[in-house]
Order: structure tokens, then C-alpha cells, then sequence
């Protein structure tokens, strides 16, 4: 509803309201004015007519006194009737007004004719009402009509003052600021000339308006433009970056090839030592080189996924054996588990997944010395999607509070005199965390310093199935063969068991050599000897072939 259509429901309803208060104000104070007149004139009425008739009253002089209330009458047209009682009451005279309605408006007086403090009798009056009434009414009626007049005059002339001095403002304002939002120039500017002070200080603040959104305008303009530049130049140096390295790739991979071949041929043992720092160097430049293409591709857009199915449970463990042999030397066991209720194969870009996770499980392999590394696939599959968790956690070397974040950045090697032992470019995690976002999931670690680290990816891919040919399946029902696992490491024996247990083998776990060897005799005394056994080779007291042995 616009403002002037508020404005004018307002003051009628206002006119309204005063001009009926008005009118039954004055009804009310007409009324008791004529109801005082009346009861005066009645009084009045009444002394006289004890007056003259007194005597005939006391003597009870009918004809006397009907003739007197006659001429009462006669002269009062507002008299109705009039009653003369003596002092029981009886009537002595009456006269009364013929042809009056019975529901003609009227008031009634009685009082006592008293003569020398003595009460002779009572005379009863009924007065007419219906001219004062109207009178009343019509006092009422000009009242309400002229308090009506001056109102409308008066709204009148607040709705000239309000269109004039109020919407006219306020319609500017809002069109100078509706202006500003379509970015065009407004169809008026300029204020009336008495426009009251809050409007002129509205108006001023949409001058600030309109100049801090030209600034800011101008601002994004430039920082656009500083933006494209930087983004430009970021390319170029990408782009020049992919390129050298492509170019350095072809030239190392014969110097590695070469020092291979070198390695394999008659060398004396200084030159078989200088080959090989040859070679173990070539290795890692190559490395370097890898991680700075892959980056400056990634920098670059360039960078595209594929998306074909691939078996996932085959490669995490595809990762772990290769990795395993870096574990050699190192008293750390690598444990890899992938969920019986998660289907293997999925839809992505197996290459890059492969680079995620063999970066992840690699620094883990890299970082502890001692304990374990645990690689755990799981999630849940919902309709053709599953939600995956890869989580690596290792006991490792741990990194401190302040520098987890870090670890994501580019060149970011958390602990320099540390990575002096471990060797590295730094690039590795940044390029991890970029994938997995290409991807459309995300990377967290959690660490603590001499503890160990968790990193932990969750991307969601769709579940897919692979050509036949490409599907290697192996037999995996195990319904009514018992198998005997024994481990010392528990998580170990839970990874075994709940796998073996997914293929409907009856599992059996000892966390040593010599409960095994108890829980075979046992068996072979029920007549139900074990299967199979899968054993740990390193544990305490009885190693695996000992145990094998026995
Ligand atoms: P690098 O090639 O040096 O391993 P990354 O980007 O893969 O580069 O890792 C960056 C840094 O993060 C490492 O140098 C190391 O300081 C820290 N880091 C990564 N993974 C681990 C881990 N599992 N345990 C402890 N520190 C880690």
C-alpha cells in the first residue's frame, strides 16, 4: 500500500472518529441543559398552581380546579397532562393532552402543594420531551458537520504540506538509490527547497553511497586487473615450468638407462660406487623433476582426470607390497586392510589415486623407524556411490602443532636438519592435497610430535565393475574350512580375521607360537584339524618358521 493511500485511510478514519465524538459531546450537553430547563419550569409550574388553586384544593373544589389545570394546559403546549391528589391520595382534578401517542418522548414531575408548612395534597406533571430532542439532534448534527468540515479542511491541508514536503523526499531518495543499484543516473536529484533536515541528511548519504560504490567499483577493477595479470604471469611461469621439466625428463631417463647398463657391465669397485651415486641421483632428480611437472600442471589447468574403472581393494595392496620393501632394514610392520563390506571396484582416475596414496603411505614408510604403518580403506555405499575413507597412520617421528598445517604447502619440509635424513622435494603433500580436491574430496592429518601422524583422504567415487577380461577373480568361498591365524601384533590378527570371516572360513587366532601350537593339538584331538595357517614370520619367543616346524 503506498504511503499517501496509508496517509489518507488515516485521516479519514480520523475525521470520522472526531466528528461522531463531537457530535455526542454536544447531544450529551444539550441534554442535561434541557433536562435542568425543564425541571425549572416544572417547579415553576407547579408553585403556581398551588397557588391559585390552594383554596379549592383544601375543599376539595373539582370544578374549580379542572378549570385552572385547563387553562394550564391550554397555555403550556409542551404540557401533556396534569394530575391534582389530596393528601390520600384520590384524585381531585385531572386534565390531560388529547391525541398524544403513548410513546411520545416525556418526563414526570411530582410534588406537594404545601400551604403555611401544612401538606394539602400532591400535583403530578408529565412534560413532552419530543421537541427538546429534536433539538438535540440537531445541535448534535451541526456540531458533527462543522468539526467534519474544519477536519477535512485541515487533512487537506496536511496532505498538500505531506506530498510536498514528505513523499516528494522520500519518492527521490528511493529512486536516486534504486538509481544506484541499476548503475544508471537518477530521473530527479534535487530536494524540495523546505525540505526538513533528516531528508537533506538522507539525501547526503546516498552521495557517500553512490561515491564508496564508485570507489569500490573502481577498486575491483583494478584488483580484476592485478588479478588476471598475476594469473597470466602464474601461467606462464606453469606453462615454462611444465615445459623444462618435460624437456629435463627426456635427457635424465638416458643418463639413468645409461648408468643402469653401466651398473650391469665389469666395474671396478671405485667405478661401480661412482655409478651408482650416478644413478641413485638420476633417481631422485627425476623424482624432483616428476613432482614440479605434476605441480606446475596442476598450477597450470592442465591437469586432467581420467575416469575408468579400477580395482581399488588390489590397488592398496599393490602400494603396500612395493612399499614394503622400505621397511626392510626397519622394525615397522606395514598393515593393510580394506573393509569385507566395501565393494573393489570403483570409477576414478587409478593413476593419480595411485600417486595419492603411494605419496601418503610413503612418507608414513619414510617417517617411522619403529611400529607400524596402517593403511584402512572404508565407508559405506550409497546407491551407486561410495563414500570412502583412505586414513594412513604410522608411529612415526610426528609433526608438532604449529607446523600440520604446513605440511600442505608448497616446498614445505617441516623440519629441515630431520629431512636432511629423510630425503625429499617438499612438493609431495601439496600435490596429494590438490589431487584429492580435483577429485572432490578432502585431506586432513592429525599428528603428534614423537607419536606419530594420520592422514586421512574421504572423496566419494562411484562404484563401477570392469570388463571381464580385466577381472581377475579369485576364488573366495571358504564355507566349512577352518583356519588357524597366528600374529603377535593384534590388528594384524583383526585384518586377517574379519577377511577370512567375510569368506565364510571358521577362523581361529593365537597371538604366539606356542598357543598356536595348543590350538592345533586341541583341534587334531576334536578330529577336526585345521585347514589352513597363516602365520607371522617375526614374533617374540617362536618365529613363523619354527613354528612351522613344530
Ligand atoms: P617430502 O617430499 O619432503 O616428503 P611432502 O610434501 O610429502 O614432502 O611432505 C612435506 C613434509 O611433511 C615432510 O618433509 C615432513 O616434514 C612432513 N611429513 C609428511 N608426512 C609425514 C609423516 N607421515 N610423518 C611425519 N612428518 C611427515
Amino acid at each position: 500500500m503506498r504511503l499517501v493511500s496509508q496517509m489518507s485511510a488515516a485521516l479519514a478514519s480520523a475525521i470520522v472518529l472526531v466528528g461522531v465524538v463531537a457530535g455526542e459531546t454536544v447531544r450529551r450537553v444539550e441534554q442535561k441543559r434541557i433536562e435542568a430547563q425543564v425541571r425549572e419550569q416544572t417547579g415553576q409550574l407547579i408553585s403556581i398552581m398551588s397557588g391559585m388553586t390552594i383554596e379549592a384544593i383544601i375543599v376539595e373544589d373539582a370544578p374549580f380546579v379542572e378549570t385552572a389545570l385547563a387553562q394550564a394546559l391550554k397555555h403550556l403546549p409542551s404540557l401533556i397532562s396534569i394530575t391534582v391528589r389530596n393528601e390520600q391520595d384520590r384524585i381531585i382534578a385531572s386534565a390531560a393532552r388529547k391525541g398524544v401517542a403513548k410513546d411520545q418522548p416525556a418526563v414526570r414531575h411530582l410534588d406537594e402543594v404545601v400551604f403555611e408548612g401544612e401538606v394539602f395534597g400532591k400535583i403530578d406533571v408529565s412534560w413532552s420531551t419530543a421537541g427538546a430532542e429534536a433539538q438535540i439532534a440537531e445541535s448534535a448534527k451541526v456540531a458533527r458537520f462543522y468539526t467534519g468540515g474544519v477536519l477535512v479542511l485541515l487533512v487537506l491541508a496536511i496532505g498538500l504540506f505531506n506530498a510536498r514536503l514528505v513523499i516528494r523526499p522520500l519518492t527521490i531518495v528511493h529512486e536516486r538509490l534504486r538509481a544506484t543499484r541499476q548503475k544508471r543516473q537518477p530521473d530527479h536529484i534535487e530536494l524540495p527547497r523546505l525540505a526538513a533536515s533528516e531528508f537533506i541528511a538522507l539525501s547526503q548519504s546516498v552521495d557517500d553511497l553512490e561515491l564508496m560504490l564508485d570507489e569500490r567499483e573502481q577498486r575491483e577493477a583494478e584488483l580484476q586487473f592485478a588479478r588476471d595479470r598475476a594469473e597470466t604471469a602464474n601461467r606462464a611461469k606453469s606453462d615454462f615450468l611444465a615445459t623444462v621439466s618435460h624437456e629435463i625428463r627426456t635427457p635424465m631417463n638416458g643418463v639413468l638407462g645409461m648408468s643402469e647398463l653401466l651398473l650391469e657391465s665389469d666395474l671396478s669397485k671405485e667405478q661401480r660406487l661412482f655409478t651408482e651415486t650416478i644413478a641413485s641421483s638420476g633417481a631422485a632428480l627425476l623424482t624432483v623433476i616428476n613432482d614440479i611437472l605434476d605441480f606446475s600442471k596442476i598450477e597450470a589447468g592442465k591437469m586432467v582426470l581420467e575416469n575408468a574403472p579400477f580395482n581399488l581393494h588390489n590397488m592398496i595392496e599393490d602400494i603396500c607390497v612395493l612399499l614394503s620393501s622400505k621397511i626392510e632394514h626397519k622394525t615397522v610392520e606395514l598393515i593393510c586392510r580394506f573393509a569385507p563390506d566395501l565393494p573393489d571396484v570403483f570409477c576414478g582416475d587409478p593413476g593419480r589415486l595411485r600417486q595419492i596414496v603411494t605419496n601418503l603411505v610413503g612418507n608414513a614408510v619414510k617417517f617411522t623407524t619403529d611400529g607400524e604403518v596402517i593403511v584402512d580403506v572404508s565407508g559405506s555405499v550409497n546407491g551407486g556411490h561410495a563414500d570412502l575413507k583412505i586414513s594412513i597412520s604410522d608411529t612415526g617421528i610426528g609433526i608438532a602443532p604449529q607446523d600440520v598445517e604446513k605440511v600442505f604447502g608448497v616446498f614445505e619440509q617441516v623440519d629441515g636438519s630431520a629431512n636432511r635424513k629423510f630425503e625429499g622435494t617438499g612438493l609431495g603433500l601439496a600435490i596429494t592435497k590438490r589431487l584429492v580436491e580435483m577429485m572432490g574430496g578432502e585431506i586432513a592429518v592429525t599428528s603428534e610430535l614423537g607419536k606419530g601422524s594420520c592422514f586421512a583422504v574421504t572423496l566419494t567415487l562411484p562404484t563401477g565393475a570392469l570388463p571381464q577380461a580385466d577381472h581377475t577373480t579369485i576364488e573366495t568361498d571358504l564355507t566349512g574350512k577352518r583356519l588357524l591365524v597366528v600374529d603377535d601384533l593384534e590388528v594384524n590378527r583383526t585384518v586377517l580375521y574379519e577377511r577370512l570371516l567375510s569368506w565364510n572360513a571358521t577362523v581361529w587366532c593365537a597371538s604366539c607360537g606356542p598357543s598356536a601350537l595348543d590350538m592345533v593339538r586341541q583341534a587334531n584331538e576334536r578330529g577336526a584339524p585345521f585347514h589352513l595357517a597363516i602365520l607371522d614370520y617375526a614374533m617374540p619367543d617362536m618365529n613363523g618358521e619354527d613354528l612351522a616346524r613344530e
